[in-house]
This record gives structure tokens, sequence and C-alpha cells, in this order.
């Protein structure tokens, strides 16, 4: 009799769509940091999502030896076959290096190493060596030529602030050749949207609010097929002396970014472009950032640690 009433409603609610996937998530670690899926689909399309984030791993991090990045930097100047979607990456780094004047710049490896935000004892590097490192970052240096890399005057890469937004891209595309309808991937504060929930109600995404907890929500959004990234002070940082000193770097000094934004976070479509935009215009500031969103189409939510809020363009 149970079973005959659980037919019945089964048969009963067929015609309001839960003949659907059932929502399946999978949560892993990639590129030093926390990738959560969630997607209307089998749990094995979901599964193999986290195997599409550590092969690109493989390619794009700076640290495992044999990557793409990893070759180039210990290339020594000479000339590297990359994956062509390494060189793809490059040349849109490249792109949004021109188009924020060098604020976003993927040749900050020297600088960014210099920094270490998870050490237990840390230390503020000296100025006088950021300043020679600095010497090193500039995006024109990385020569590419087909799927030939070149780094000239010692450049070094670091994909950090773009490689996760090309990754959540990438795993949305499987998940759409697999016929997935709706689904949300998140990489470490990199969204991205596939359709609506099911029931057509939109995403809700949280953009945290910068003086409260990693749980607090500033505001909540509500979207379907988008992208947002978000670009903060309390990503990876340590505190001396009541200064905060974060991962977002001024590619001049080799200094954290310090203009009193607290976060930028981006809408647009493409997750690898809110990426490198929102580095850039945090870096880049309100102002210095209008004609970068306008250019790409993009909106930006700018917050504030005096707990001040900006939208661009005006909501
Ligand atoms: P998150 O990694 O927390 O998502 P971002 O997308 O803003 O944050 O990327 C910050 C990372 O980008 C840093 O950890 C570093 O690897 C790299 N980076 C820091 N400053 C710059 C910069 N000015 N231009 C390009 N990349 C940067
Ligand atoms: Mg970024």
């Amino acid at each position: 009799m149970k079973r005959i009433g659980l037919l019945l409603l089964a048969v009963l609610l067929l015609p309001f769509g839960c003949k659907a996937e059932p929502a399946h998530s999978a949560a892993g670690f990639a590129c030093d940091t926390v990738v959560t899926i969630t997607a209307y689909a089998p749990q094995k399309t979901v599964d193999e999502t986290l195997k599409i984030c550590a092969d690109y791993e493989a390619l794009f991090s700076k640290t495992v030896a044999g990557s793409d990045v990893w070759n180039l930097n210990h290339a020594n100047g000479d000339p590297v076959e990359v994956n062509p979607e390494t060189a793809d990456l490059l040349r849109l780094a490249i792109e949004i290096g021109e188009g924020s004047g060098g604020a976003f710049d993927v040749t900050i490896a020297p600088l960014s190493a210099m920094w270490d935000f998870s050490a237990n004892d840390p230390v503020i590097p000296d100025p006088a060596a950021l300043n020679e490192a600095a010497k090193r970052v500039d995006y024109r240096s990385i020569i590419i030529d087909g799927n030939t890399v070149t780094l000239e005057n010692g450049a070094e890469i670091d994909l950090g602030g773009i490689a996760k937004g090309y990754i959540a891209d990438r795993v949305a595309d499987y998940l759409r050749e697999q016929g997935v309808t709706s689904a949300c991937i998140n990489m470490g504060g990199n969204v991205v949207m596939i359709g609506k929930k099911p029931d057509g109600s939109p995403w809700l995404i949280g953009v945290r609010d910068p003086n409260g907890t990693p749980e607090q929500s500033e505001e909540v959004l509500k979207l379907g097929d988008a992208a947002v990234v978000t670009s903060g002070t309390y990503e990876r940082f340590f505190e001396i002396g009541g200064v905060r000193y974060h991962h977002i770097l001024d590619p001049k000094t080799g200094m954290p970014v310090s203009n009193g934004l607290a976060s930028v976070t981006i809408v647009g479509t493409s997750s690898v472009l809110c990426d490198a935009l929102s580095t850039a215009c945090f870096v880049l500031g309100e102002e210095g950032s209008r004609s970068l969103l306008t250019r790409y189409g993009v909106r930006a939510i700018f917050l504030y640690s005096d707990g001040t809020r900006t939208a661009v363009p005006a909501e």
C-alpha cells in the first residue's frame, strides 16, 4: 500500500518537473582553493569536473614542476612550447594588462613570491628587494608566437589572478556539453551559473561583507547564466601593527594595494574576464576602472573598508 502511495505520488509529481535529474554536488581542492560544484546532473558527471580542475592545475600552477607556467619560469628566457590553452590564456592576460595600463600584470610572480600570507610568522618584504623585483614585472616581456612563449627581461608568470576564472569557464563548458541546463560552480569565489535552478528561480550568490565573518553577506545577488568574481583583502592576508597586508599587489611597488577598497565584485558572463577584471579594478580603484568596465560590458560592486558601497554602472 505504501509502495502504491509512493508510486502515485511520483506520477502526480512528474508533470511538475520532478522528472529532471536531482542535484548532485562535488567538493574538492584545486589551485590552492576550495571548489564546489552543484549540478542537476548524474554524480559521475559532477565528479568529472574535479578531474578537469586538476588537469588545468597541472598546466597553470607555478609550483607544480613540469606545468607550463613552471617550465616558462625555469626556462631562463628560452622559448617554451606550451599547451594552446596556456597560450590563449596568456594572450588574454596581456590584453587585460594593456587595458588596465599594467594594473593587472601576470608577470607579478617575482613580487608575489616575496609574500607568504600563510606563514606562521609573516614578514613584510624588504622595500629595496621589492623595488628590485618590480623591475622584472612587465607583461610586455611575454612574447607569444603561436604556442611558443618566451619570457624576456627575467619575467616570471603567476596566473593566480586569472586561472581560476578560466577553469570555472571550462567546467561550465563541460557541463553544458553533457546537456546540463542547471548548475552552479564555485572555484574559491569565482562563481559560474548555468541557467537558473530547475524550478525557474535564480541562483542566490552572496557577496561577502568584508567587515563580517566569512558567512556574512553584504548583499545577495539573484542571477542565472552569469559569472560573478570577487577579489578581496580577506582572501589571503596577515596583519602587523594594525595594518592589513593582502595578496592584491601594486605591480609598480610590490606592496598590497591600499586605496580604501575591501573588495571588488564583477558580474558578467565570462568568468575568466571577471576574474582578471576583479583584480585589475581592485588595483585601479573605482574611478580608474570605469572605462575598463564599460569596454567589457560588465557590472562592478565596490565595497570599502569603511562600510560604503558603490555600483558601476549606478543601479
Ligand atoms: P583570489 O585569488 O583570491 O580569487 P584575485 O583574483 O584577486 O584573488 O587574485 C589574486 C592573486 O593574483 C594573487 O594571489 C596573485 O597570485 C595574483 N596577483 C596579485 N596582484 C596582481 C596584479 N596586480 N595583477 C595580476 N595578478 C596579481
Ligand atoms: Mg582575479
